[in-house]
């Protein structure tokens, strides 16, 4: 059983890793970024809601987001473990997150941090909202998002941390390199 959470500032390349590291460990990759992009997109009630704060690089509301992640926790591909990408990003997400796994006796393995470096990252996100043409990309966004992050979700990971549960991982490099690295670590404290 894994269960694990992947952490670190917008344009990490998390999305991408969590993808890898969960095809290597046979458990769903959860990213609570495509599952409101993809609302968005189909115009759902959640999406139409969560899509103004995206645009603004703003944190969608706690409560609809922990509805949203408890409902896809509950599907039975995430049974067996799961890896949550971008979840959970405050204070009040990392206690839901605890008294949904403390219902199922479930706990987390692991909780990945890929560190990068702030302009690497402000690089990377102009390039893929160039590549993408994704809206909540424009460099007023980005750094909001990462003003955001570094306020309400960087001090998360002292949270993990405390617990024994933190894996520091070097996110600079190619993808498949980084991925090894996430697998080794995740590997070598199982
Ligand atoms: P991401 O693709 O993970 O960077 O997420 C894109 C956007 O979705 C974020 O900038 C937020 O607006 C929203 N979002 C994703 N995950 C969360 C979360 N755990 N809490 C609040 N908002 C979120």
């Amino acid at each position: 059983m894994t269960r694990l959470l992947i952490m670190g500032p917008p344009g990490a390349g998390k999305g991408t890793q969590a993808q890898l590291v969960a095809d290597y460990f046979g458990i769903p990759a959860i990213s609570t970024g495509d599952i409101f992009r993809a609302n968005a997109s189909e115009q759902t009630p959640l999406g139409i809601e969560a899509q103004r704060y995206m645009d603004a690089g703003d944190y969608v509301p706690d409560e609809v987001t922990n509805n949203m992640v408890q409902d896809r926790l509950s599907q039975p591909d995430a049974g067996n473990g799961f890896l949550l990408d971008g979840y959970p990003r405050t204070l009040a997400q990392v206690e839901f997150l605890d008294s949904v796994l403390a219902d199922q006796n479930a706990s987390l393995e692991h909780v990945i941090e890929l560190v990068v470096d702030e302009e690497e990252i402000v690089a990377r996100l102009l390039k893929r909202a160039a590549e993408e043409g994704r809206t909540d990309d424009s460099e007023e966004v980005i750094r909001n998002r990462l003003h955001v992050y570094q306020e309400q979700t960087a001090p998360l990971t002292a949270v993990y941390a405390e617990r024994g549960l933190l894996l520091r991982v070097d996110g600079l490099g190619h993808v498949e390199e980084v991925a090894a690295r996430v697998e080794n670590a995740i590997t070598a404290n199982s």
